[in-house]
């Protein structure tokens, strides 16, 4: 079932020459978790706002549970719209005791039915041993479950989550990460989350919607986004991605690393651009190698390497976490491509003209 239905939405402020949302269409399913992800000014809050109702459309209709809510003279107020914010400051009522913040949302209910929720609602964040205390007496992560408590005391039929995770240190943000998703997933919970982070996105969201100046590039799956990027903005996003010239004779993919087959349907002489992900290339220790370590960058679970080609173009390839080879080292790349990623040339060189400006 779809919660949320966003319809060719776009927004434009005075201020900014392009639009911040342009012609979006998504769906998000019931239980699903999203993530709205793309670098800072993308447009990623803007459309949380609009989901939200605090920002209207100029263009398109926003759906929840199949209600328009947005669209040219249909703007239903935030608080109608049964959603739950958790803000990147958390906003919680400092004069409000734990319990009260939570119970915050539901004044609408007989107090013992509401104290009772809000109970129910702590123990699920695993808060019940904090309830009468104040916000100031609580870390940033006990903070946050307790901001989320409160999203999700009304039961409202979808969560929007704004870098949540911005202001804790990283090993709390990685702790609170699985919390939060823990808690999203037990209470089957529909929710968006805003991040610039791919890795946030990658481990806590079902799907993953691209934003590149205020366009959506890829909405698919994180192994989808990471796999198999539509777009050059797309791979180069959501992890290390080298970009290797290339050209289709006879059906093959002929690139300097090797050749590969022409999955990708390129005409005969097309000129490409193969991308290639640090885990696709591995490293055997060759005295006549043409490829050569230029140095490596030890990551605990792994081993990064810089190597350069006999073109000079330097790759990366990442290794075993005990996989040791000095600089200078000679080498053969052994390709483990699983997904013929290629790009023609001149969408690349456009790509790379419009990082320069
Ligand atoms: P993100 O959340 O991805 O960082 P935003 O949605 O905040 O991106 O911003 C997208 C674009 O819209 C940016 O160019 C930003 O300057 C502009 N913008 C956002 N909010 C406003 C506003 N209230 N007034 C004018 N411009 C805004």
């Amino acid at each position: 079932m779809t919660v949320i239905e966003l319809v060719k939405v776009s927004k434009s402020y005075p201020t900014d020459k392009t639009p911040a949302a342009f012609d979006i269409s998504l769906k998000v399913e019931k239980g699903e978790i999203l993530a709205l992800l793309g670098p800072s000014g993308s447009g990623k809050t803007t459309l949380l706002r609009l989901i939200a109702g605090f920002e209207a459309p100029d263009e398109g209709s926003i759906l929840l549970n199949g209600n328009i809510v947005s669209e040219q003279g249909v703007a239903l107020p935030p608080e109608k719209r049964g959603v739950g914010m958790v803000f990147q400051d958390y906003a919680l009522f400092p004069h409000l005791r734990v319990s009260e913040n939570v119970a915050f949302g539901l004044k609408k209910m007989p107090s013992r039915e509401r104290n009772e929720k809000a109970g129910n609602i702590l123990a699920l964040v695993g808060l019940s041993d904090y309830k009468n205390r104040y916000p100031h007496e609580l870390s940033g992560g006990q903070q946050q479950r307790v901001a989320l408590a409160r999203a999700l005391a009304p039961g409202p039929a979808v969560i929007l989550l704004d870098e949540p995770f911005s202001s804790l240190d990283p090993d709390m943000c990685v702790r609170m990460r699985e919390d939060v998703t823990d808690i999203l997933r037990k209470t089957g919970s529909t929710a968006i989350l805003v991040t610039h982070d791919h890795e946030e996105a990658f481990s806590m969201a079902d799907r993953v919607a691209l934003l590149n100046h205020g366009r959506l590039e890829q909405h698919d799956t994180p192994e989808g986004v990471y796999h198999t990027p539509l777009t050059p903005f797309v791979a180069d996003f959501v992890g290390k991605a080298d970009f290797i010239p290339g050209v289709v004779q006879g059906g093959k993919l002929i690139t300097e690393i090797g050749c590969l087959e022409n999955k990708t349907l390129f005409h005969e002489d097309a000129e490409v651009m193969l991308m290639i992900r640090p885990d696709d290339i591995d490293l055997r220790p060759n005295p006549e190698g043409h490829a050569r370590i230029l140095d490596r960058q030890f990551r605990g679970s792994e081993n990064h390497y810089r190597v350069q080609l006999p073109s000079g173009q330097i790759i990366h390839s990442s290794q075993h976490s005990v996989a040791y080879y000095p600089n200078e080292l000679h080498v053969d790349l052994q390709l483990q491509i699983t997904h013929i990623v290629a790009f023609d040339k001149s969408i690349m060189d456009q790509y790379y003209n419009e990082i320069r400006e």
